[in-house]
């Protein structure tokens, strides 16, 4: 076999992995390129702990180079894909556009919040889907809750003090979880007028966390309610404004909070590429191949992977899938180029595992249930497993938060127009170039 060249586009739970298991596999045969807009990768489960101020954001991140020295990063977005001429059309991080050759390519690209045609979302929802709106979030809350103490005008008081969370999957969940403590840690230390912070959690759907198991939602529908978060299920948005949103049962409340967690949607690269689309994720076969171009493998929340255990489904976009589909496609591509052979993409979901905060949890490994601190602790073992690096760190600052209180500065770094919903890129920061 002569040395090729194999590129992977998006170094998150799917690329980071086949990207690792190719550096195993293939690395004597062929040049294995990482291309990314960061240099690290991102563990997103934890990104709700940066928000709530227990994580600082560094250590959610993994370093491509460090841990992956077997691969080549390039930093870059890409933008476009000439099938054709095998080439990935990409811009770096300073605005300069190149081409990368490839003669196998694995798509990676993930997803982005989604959007609904609801009037004044785009301008006035913050999402939470990357590094730079988790770090928005956790000052935005805290600067919010500072100005509400030292305003004279009770009605701004009360808006700046509400806090509006729509969606209430896994991340809505969790970030209105941890925000109910984080909120209370912050107004405790707060001087001024006394501030009561209120959390609301909307969802369309009969309950949270629709598409888990029923006995975890009851367990964080439990907490939730226990923390003073005022959960509405059945209950979506109508309008955003400037200064609140209309419910769609004609509620009408005043915040300057609201967060858009609504789920995802593939990254916008795929419905540019010109081939065949299941709800926006690229169609690939079992063996992760994307049909008559035996070159071009995809998977994770960009794909479209048939569930075999489930005929007829497409597996879920989540970070458990993601990263197994990763493997598959090392070894699929592996075997592309004569080493080993290929092998479709089956995995038995094995339960889900949701962090509250504070030591409560809501978990179903292997479909036990579990819930309460013995949630909290598998969850957070579950985490500290599954990271590919930073544990120490991370296990740290689990230390910390335990003994003493949590640092509610808000350094301002990322304002509100560096995170815009609507973007292709919630892994960036949007800069006044840009
Ligand atoms: C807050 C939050 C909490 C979550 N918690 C859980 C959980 O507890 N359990 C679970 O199973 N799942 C969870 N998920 C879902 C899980 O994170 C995703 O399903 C998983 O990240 C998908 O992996 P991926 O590799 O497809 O995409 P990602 O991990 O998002 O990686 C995509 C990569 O592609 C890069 N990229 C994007 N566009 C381009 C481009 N044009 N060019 C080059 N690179 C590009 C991105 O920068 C990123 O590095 C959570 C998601 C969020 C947002």
């Amino acid at each position: 076999m002569s040395r090729s060249r194999i590129v992977i586009v998006g170094a998150g739970f799917a690329g980071y992995q086949a990207a690792r298991s190719l550096s195993r596999t293939v690395r004597k045969h062929a040049e294995i390129v990482l291309l990314n807009p960061t240099d690290y990768f991102l563990y997103l489960p934890l990104l709700p702990q940066v928000a709530a101020g227990i994580l600082e954001p560094r250590r959610v991140t993994v370093s491509l180079t460090g841990t992956l020295p077997q691969a080549r990063l390039v930093l870059g977005e890409a933008d476009g894909v000439d099938l054709d001429a095998r080439r990935v059309h990409y811009t770096d991080p300073e605005g300069n556009t190149a081409d990368l050759g490839y003669d196998t390519l694995i798509l990676c690209v993930g997803s982005v919040s989604r959007l609904l045609p609801i009037p004044g979302i785009a301008e006035h929802a913050r999402g939470f889907r990357g590094l730079p709106e988790a770090l928005y979030l956790r000052d935005h809350i805290v600067r919010q809750l500072e100005l509400a103490a030292h305003t004279e005008d009770e009605d701004e008081r009360r808006a700046r003090s509400t806090f509006v969370v729509v969606g209430a999957g896994y991340t809505g969940t969790e970030v209105a979880a941890h925000g109910t403590l984080f909120a209370d840690a912050v107004t405790r230390r707060t001087r001024g007028r006394r501030v009561t912070p209120r959390w609301m959690l909307l969802d369309i759907a009969p309950r949270v966390l629709p598409e888990l198991d029923e006995r975890l939602s009851r367990t964080a529908d439990a907490v939730l309610r226990r923390r003073g978060v005022d959960v509405r299920t059945g209950t979506s948005v109508k309008e955003a404004r400037r200064g609140g949103v209309l419910l769609d049962d004609g509620e009408s409340v005043d915040t300057r909070s609201l967060i858009w967690c609504v789920g995802v949607r593939p990254d916008p690269l795929v419905a540019d590429m010109g081939l065949p689309t299941e709800r926006g994720r690229l169609v690939v076969d079992r063996y992760l191949n994307v049909p008559g171009h035996p070159e071009v493998f995809a998977c994770g929340d960009a794909a479209a992977v048939p569930d075999l255990t489930k005929p007829g489904e497409f597996t879920p976009m989540t970070a458990q899938h993601a990263w197994r589909q990763g493997k598959t496609a090392a070894r699929n591509v592996a075997a592309h180029h004569g080493l080993g052979e290929r092998r479709p993409y089956e995995h038995h979901d094995r339960g889900f595992a949701v962090d509250l905060g504070g030591v409560q949890g809501a978990a179903n490994p292997f479909h036990v249930p579990l819930s309460g601190p013995l949630a909290g602790a598998v969850t957070r073992g579950y985490h500290l497993l599954a990271m590919p690096g930073n544990r120490i760190r991370v296990a740290a600052d689990w230390l910390l938060e335990a003994a003493l209180p949590r640092q509610a500065v808000q350094l301002g770094m990322v304002r509100s127009g560096s995170v815009p919903l609507d973007t292709a890129s919630p892994e960036l920061a949007r800069t006044p170039r840009s």
